[in-house]
């Protein structure tokens, strides 16, 4: 199926972020979680930056994808939490960290007002992490809809791949899509779970107008006899 991606723009506030109304996805992560690398995978080209160092920008970074016949929708890659290191040279740390971590909190609702469909990334080696989970709190009540997907599931043996699915699943207390960017596992079924959050998740003036509703309609009238 043929998939068409392009970067648009990196969004700093609310005012930045696209007007034309198409359906979002949101993805949301720690840092160094392969966000880039599933966006990557998903359109099977390098739109996205993947770095092995973690903490990167603080922007939220809007991609425009087209899926064989399908609707346009954005992918909104937020910034990734749990590294809210300060800039090199900074000379008050901790107020560094705080305004990083005010900048993160600032875009991330502003996209989350946009009522987007949400999709959280966790490492599949780490369940049960505290970040993970206020995350999936978080998200699940402020997106209309969302799910989580575990990637680096190359990382794993049989076994401990089992042990952790199970594990993530009884924390977050959802189903958990296993994907690997390295072998294209699950990548198949992230495009279904996000053809699925799309049409669940339209937002209004997207939505289709419902079909008419049957016309009350009088039993025919037994002939008499
Ligand atoms: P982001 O910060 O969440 O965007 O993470 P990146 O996509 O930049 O990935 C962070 C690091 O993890 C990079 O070194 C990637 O090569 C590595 N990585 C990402 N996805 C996978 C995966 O599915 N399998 C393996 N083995 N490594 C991965």
């Amino acid at each position: 199926m043929k998939i068409e991606a392009s970067f648009i723009l990196s969004a700093a506030s609310a005012s930045d972020l696209p007007r034309d109304g198409l359906a979002e996805i949101a993805l949301v992560g720690r840092s160094n979680v392969g966000k880039s690398s599933v966006i990557n995978a998903l359109v099977r080209r390098r739109v996205a930056r993947t770095s092995a160092a973690p903490g990167k920008t603080r922007l939220a970074n809007v991609y425009r994808v087209t899926r064989g016949g399908g609707a346009p929708f954005y992918l909104l890659d937020l910034p990734g939490y749990g590294y809210a290191r300060a800039p090199k040279g900074a000379r008050d740390a901790a107020a560094a960290r705080q305004a990083s971590a005010a900048e993160f909190e600032a875009i991330v609702k502003a996209v989350f007002a946009r009522e987007p469909a949400g999709l959280l990334l966790v490492d599949a080696r780490h369940p049960g992490l505290d970040a993970d989970r206020a995350a999936w709190g978080w998200i699940r009540g402020a997106a209309g809809q969302a799910a989580v997907v575990a990637t680096k599931t190359d990382k794993l043996g049989r076994g401990e791949r089992i042990r952790a699915l199970r594990a993530f699943e009884s924390v977050l207390e959802t189903s958990v899509l296993p994907v690997s960017a390295v072998t294209g596992e699950g990548l198949e079924e992230l495009w279904t779970l996000i053809d699925r959050l799309l049409s669940n998740s339209r937002r209004p003036h997207n939505r289709p107008s419902p079909p008419p509703l049957p016309k009350a309609t009088v039993p025919p009238r037994r002939p008499k006899s």
